[in-house]
């Protein structure tokens, strides 16, 4: 089989990326070197952001019947909540999903699409070559594709064969989490009464997360053993909580680190691959996932060969200042963490403390750390509209009356083109019709910033194009979606 994309790495960033690649056309294979999926789950969260994506693409039900709701999530681990009720979103509140269960439906929707997952097959080597890139399998013969994305978390080795630097800082902190089979039935309710996180798992599990000043200096790679743990949670709580029966130990630090590019030619980063971070409100998961709805449409554009010059590097521009800024905002939280286990520390951090948790409880200041923990206040550029989230707007299509919402028009994965009924004779974009959906609406009801616009292009990852007068609309399309008509299926380019 010819290959436009090799993605390396089926985790949730990879699994996201191949389906979105897939919607697209483009001709995808997937390399796991695990022989089986995971069961064990670092993260549990899933955002709001992270669930209008799959909303989006009209499987957001699947993720909302295997977990459960919560209205809302920390910054910091301070007592006044982040409100993600008060958010634009029909999607305001946080699914709980180990992330076992958020993989097995991504590869449900992967393999649906007809992608091929190869697993126990581990990339050993990436090389560039003037007009495609070649990847060493072990087991396996070599492979060519057209790119390359490595999606292959914090250690990527996609990233380092394309040289691409991985800059920050070197882990300072350390973390345990446990998941054991049995606790004291009350432990849950128990461990938050002494400020320890305690989540009941599916399967009767119980996991537990530390941070435990004896013991934060030992380096992640170093094994916890369950003496360890329960004489942590002692220590912490006063009681072990019943804890036994231990199904998995992992310790996990601080080490901060942004790649210092997104793209190198034919070789791209997305997830863990591009950013790492302390697993602070629980957004590492969730960046990956956003990453890959980004960069799925813009790659298969390239392939395509109707990408407007610049579109897949606006990749790197758009979403490098995002995983910048999560890093950042993960080493706050981690700091207001660590100094209260500092002794000399401790009083003015509790102070600090205490003066965010009286800011967070102001209703704007709480909406805005809530939009970005969430990722709905994501916006790329230069902060025009266009590069705004859209959000899912009500809307009446002539012709269409089963469509009452923007979303479900993007489930295709195209560009959708709305002009308010008056201009609806502003001429046809069906030359673009295998990447843009164009949409007559007799009424909708536009956010504040676009009123008085009569016509929006939203791209395919749901974010605002352009917006405008309908009789313009034809002349912006080419600047997003190409030359019309110019789709070059087997170019390699
Ligand atoms: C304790 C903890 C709790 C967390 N909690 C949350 C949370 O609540 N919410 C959240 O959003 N995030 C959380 N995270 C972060 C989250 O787990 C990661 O951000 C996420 O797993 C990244 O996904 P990924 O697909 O980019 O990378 P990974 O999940 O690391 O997947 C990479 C895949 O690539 C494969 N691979 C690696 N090298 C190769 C190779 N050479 N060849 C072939 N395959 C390869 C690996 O086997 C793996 O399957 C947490 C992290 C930790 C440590």
């Amino acid at each position: 089989m010819h290959t436009d994309v090799i993605v390396v790495g089926a985790g949730p960033t990879g699994l996201m990326l191949a389906a979105e690649l897939a919607l697209a056309g483009v001709r995808v294979r997937v390399l796991e070197r695990r022989e089986s999926p995971t069961r064990e789950s670092r993260a549990l969260t899933l955002h709001p952001r992270s669930i209008e994506i799959m909303d989006l693409r009209g499987i957001a039900g699947r993720f909302l019947s295997r977990g459960r709701t919560v209205p809302g999530w920390h910054f910091a681990g301070l007592d006044t909540r982040l409100d993600f009720t008060a958010l634009d979103t029909r999607h305001g509140y946080t699914l709980f999903l180990e992330q076992a269960r958020t993989e097995e439906i991504l590869e449900g929707r992967v393999r649906e699409l007809g992608v091929e997952i190869a697993r126990g097959r581990e990339v050993t080597a990436v090389r560039q070559e003037p007009d495609a890139v070649v990847v060493e399998t072990a087991p396996g013969e070599p492979l060519r594709a057209a790119y390359v994305v490595g999606c292959d978390g914090g250690r990527s080795l996609v990233r380092q064969a394309a040289g691409i630097s991985f800059d920050g800082s070197d882990e300072t902190l350390t973390g345990m989490l446990g998941d054991f089979a049995a606790t004291d039935p009350d432990a849950v309710r128990a461990a938050e009464a002494h400020g320890v996180l305690a989540v009941p798992l599916e399967g009767g599990l119980t996991r537990f997360v530390v941070v435990d000043p004896e013991r934060m200096r030992v380096p992640a790679a170093e094994p916890v053993t369950f003496e360890e743990f329960r004489q942590a949670l002692t220590r912490i709580a006063g009681t072990d909580f019943g804890v036994a029966d231990p199904r998995w130990l992992s310790r996990f630090g601080n080490a901060t680190r942004l790649a210092g590019r997104y793209r190198q030619g034919r070789v791209l980063v997305a997830g863990d691959a591009a950013h790492v971070h302390f697993p602070a409100a629980g957004q590492g998961l969730n960046t990956g996932l956003q990453d890959a709805m980004n960069l799925g449409w813009k790659l298969a554009a390239q392939v395509k060969g109707w990408a407007p010059d610049g579109l897949l590097d606006s990749y790197d521009a758009e979403r490098r200042p995002v995983g910048e800024a999560v890093a950042a905002n993960t080493q706050v939280q981690t700091l207001l963490l660590e100094l209260t286990l500092v002794p000399q520390y401790r009083r003015p951090v509790l102070a600090l403390r205490e003066m965010l948790d009286g800011l967070l409880g102001i209703e704007e200041v709480n909406r805005r750390l809530a939009a970005s923990v969430s990722a709905i206040g994501t916006r790329y550029g230069d902060g025009s509209p266009a590069g705004s989230r859209v959000p899912d707007l009500a809307l009446s299509v002539t012709g269409r009356p089963q469509v009452e919402r923007l979303y479900p028009l993007l489930h295709g994965g195209r560009f959708v083109l709305i002009r308010t009924a008056g201009h609806a004779d502003a001429g046809d974009a069906s030359a673009w019709a295998d990447r843009v959906e164009q949409v007559t609406a007799s009424a909708w009801q536009a956010p504040p910033e676009l009123d008085g616009a009569d016509a929006l292009l939203v791209r395919p990852d749901g974010h605002l194009a352009w917006a405008g007068r309908g009789d313009e609309a034809l002349e912006a399309l080419p600047r997003w979606a190409g030359a019309p008509g110019a789709t070059i299926a087997e170019a390699v380019r």
